[in-house]
């Protein structure tokens, strides 16, 4: 099956090239049709003349391009809607997450499940305002949720591209893709993921993520429980401030 990588891009212009060549070295040998589509999510560096010089000397790559900063999320939804490739993969492209567990997460998609999403089980990221606020609320989401899940923020994941299509992405619900391609019917597969620090650039997320998490949360289990009945949420409501009504 053919592959779409899609990256997210967002003020990165250190890493692009050793990205672009971390990721050819990986593909180039899969055998396989493949795009490399990275979003350019409104950079204000050099990152989009980098960009640009990769498609002049890469067909394989191709350039999406935002006005301005709208969002991981919308940055990942746009390749996901302009993939060519049967599958897609998702990742970072600040060099965090390792092209090299591709093949292995392809081996799953090949084996029959239609998402394979990663585990940074051994991140290399700072304690106490990354690590502990995700392990918190993986843990909380996985109790709202029901979904036994270690990682939700791990960008590396491999989708089929129906599946993926079928996501309505949109606030910060990107971290929310396996719940939701789940609740969808899709057999989702965890897989332990490399993981390497920051060498160049920064991270875009503070520790106010945590409150958008926990809104996108709520969202999440409102779709999983009340879509398809919203009168059981809506109408219990009114019910309860009708009775209120008569009686206060
Ligand atoms: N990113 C993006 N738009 C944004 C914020 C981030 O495209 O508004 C990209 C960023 O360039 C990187 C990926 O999303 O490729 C993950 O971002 P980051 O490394 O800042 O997240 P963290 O690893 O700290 O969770
Ligand atoms: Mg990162």
């Amino acid at each position: 099956m053919s592959i779409s990588i899609v990256v997210p891009i967002y003020n990165e212009d250190e890493n692009i090239t050793l990205l672009y060549n971390s990721l050819h070295q990986v593909l180039s040998k899969l055998n396989r049709w493949y795009e490399i589509l990275l979003v350019n999510d409104g950079s204000t560096d050099g990152t989009l003349e980098k960009l640009i010089e990769l498609t002049e000397q890469d067909e394989h790559v191709r350039v999406l391009e935002f006005r301005h900063n709208f969002g991981q999320t919308a940055a990942m939804s746009a390749g996901i809607q302009e993939a060519n490739g049967e599958i897609i993969i998702t990742m970072d492209g600040d060099l965090q997450n390792d092209p090299t567990d591709i093949p292995m997460m392809l081996e799953k998609i090949d084996e029959g499940y239609d998402l394979v999403h990663g585990w940074r089980k051994n991140r290399k990221d700072t304690f106490i305002n990354r690590k502990l606020p995700s392990i918190t609320a993986n843990w909380i989401i996985s109790n709202v949720t029901g979904f036994p899940v270690h990682d939700l923020g791990c960008t590396l994941k491999a989708v089929k591209t129906n599946v993926a299509r079928e996501l309505e992405l949109y606030g910060e619900m990107h971290r929310f893709i396996p719940i939701l391609a789940h609740w969808r019917g899709a057999k989702c597969i965890e897989v332990v993921t490399k993981h390497h620090a920051r060498k160049f650039g920064e991270s875009k997320y503070g520790i106010s993520r945590v409150f958008k998490v926990v809104l996108d949360l709520i969202t999440v289990k409102y779709l999983i429980r009340y879509l398809v009945s919203p009168m059981r949420l809506f109408g219990v409501c009114g019910l309860v401030c009708g009775i209120m009504g008569i009686f206060f």
